[in-house]
């Protein structure tokens, strides 16, 4: 059998079926922004898988640091033990981190982290003699996770809350933050949240949101004024407020935190995904002195939790030489010149008849359809023409790694224009114009 029948036979992809027949593709190697298929191929990435590679596949420079790292040692407990690499990428994590944030909690995972912050939410309202604050507020068109309480606060409709009903915790919505980024924002769009405050404001632990940029959600960015109101009335009624930068962490939107944008501080900050630049599996939860103190203070004096792999030296040592290399390279610049290029190449697209919007921001250009992507029969077109782009719902995006030649992006802006304009709709779905 060949490696994709070995795959379908035993192997969940994510949110997929096992033996489902969409298209899969063998991949052996990597480097650059050029993923190198088993046939031979190689294809332009355009999703630096998910918004992590930030300076591409195979770097020599971040492998120097793994494998510098792995003569150390790859992996030792962190209860009782401690160990260069957490605490440098722990003090370089708090010198770039907006002002405030000085505490740093290790993670594995994106969802481990917003479950962290969620724990260290409640624990410091508790400590606080606010017992009662046990909910969240998240707008909609949120994605914060898959595990069961990072579900709870992701959008209930796109995040398959239905499903799960009856044992997910019910939090507190309000509809998608508005305006849109660059739109001005009125007394109006504010609204809702000064209301939600106004009636519920005393029972809420924390608000939870993506600044600036809902990602997985729905791709949409919005405008800063949104987030100075949030902070406000967080300020205003004892409520928290966790900003997830999972995504747009390092760089992505323009600045190296998207919170910058509305120059804010979070009482807590998450960050996962290109942490590492995209080598292994590491987040981490900032938080601020006064709520490390707090849950100090309180009962049981402890923060209740504790990963098994918190902390991992090899990606800890990665993810440091990820950050000093994101610094050296003139991140600002790479990711002005990806906007630039996004902004041009994707401009083509507006005039199509079932493309409903196209918006840029930072080193994220999205091309929102009218009508879902048929991810079968589409997929194989981004491939065939030597590109790797990967639509969800009527989603056609690209988050390049910011190391990408003006070159590279042009060809990879071109295949997404000509792949979008051979689709047409057809029952409701966007299907190649073939079909
Ligand atoms: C990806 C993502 C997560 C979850 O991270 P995982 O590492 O996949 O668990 C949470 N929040 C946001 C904003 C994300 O983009």
């Amino acid at each position: 059998m060949n490696l994709v029948d070995r795959d379908r036979h035993s192997i969940w992809h994510p949110y997929s079926s096992v033996g489902s027949p969409s298209p899969i593709y063998p991949v052996v190697a990597a480097e650059g922004v050029r993923l190198k298929l088993e046939d031979g191929r190689e294809l332009i990435d355009g999703m630096s898988s998910w918004w992590c590679a930030v300076h591409g596949y195979n770097h020599p420079v971040l492998n120097e640091a793994a494998m510098q790292q792995l003569d150390k040692m790859s992996h030792v407990m962190f209860g009782g033990l401690t160990h260069p690499p957490a605490v440098e990428l722990a003090e370089t994590l708090v010198e770039l981190s907006p002002w405030g944030l000085q505490k740093v909690f290790f993670v594995d995972s994106g969802s481990v982290a917003i479950e962290a912050a969620m724990k260290m939410a409640l624990q410091t309202q508790i400590a606080r003699g606010q017992s009662q604050r046990h909910l969240f507020l998240s707008p909609r068109g949120g994605y914060h996770g898959d595990t069961l309480d990072a579900m709870s606060v992701c959008d209930p409709i796109t995040g398959m809350h239905t499903l799960f009903e009856g044992v997910l915790p019910k939090q507190v919505f309000i509809e998608r933050p508005e305006p849109a980024f660059g739109e001005h924002c009125t007394e109006q769009h504010l609204v809702q949240l000064e209301q939600v405050f106004a009636e519920q404001g005393d029972q809420l632990a924390a608000m939870i949101l993506e600044p600036i940029v809902q990602g997985a959600g729905g791709m949409r960015f919005y405008a800063p004024e949104y987030l100075q109101a949030a902070r406000r009335l967080c300020d205003e009624h004892g409520v928290l407020l966790i900003a997830d930068e999972i995504a747009t962490g390092f760089g992505r939107s323009g600045k190296l935190f998207a919170v910058e944008h509305a120059d804010i501080t979070p009482d807590i900050l998450c960050v996962g995904k290109a942490l590492t630049g995209g080598y292994l599996s590491l987040a981490a939860v900032l938080t601020t002195d006064e709520m490390a103190n707090d849950i100090a203070s309180g009962e049981p004096g402890v923060f209740m939790h504790g990963p098994t792999f918190m902390g991992n030296p090899l990606a800890c040592a990665i993810a440091k030489a990820s950050i000093d290399l994101l610094c050296a390279n003139d991140w600002q610049q790479q990711v002005l010149q990806i906007e630039q290029g996004l902004h041009q190449g994707l401009a083509p697209a507006k005039t199509f008849t079932h493309v409903a919007e196209v918006r840029v921001l930072g080193a994220i250009g999205v091309v929102e359809l009218t009508h879902p992507v048929d991810m079968s029969s589409v997929q194989p077109m981004f491939v065939e023409r030597g590109v790797w782009v990967r639509p969800f719902g009527k989603l056609v995006y690209l988050m390049p790694p910011f190391v990408m030649s003006a070159g590279d992006l042009a060809q990879l802006t071109d295949a997404l224009v000509d792949v979008v304009a051979n689709l047409q709709i057809k029952d409701g779905v966007a299907v190649p114009l073939s079909a």
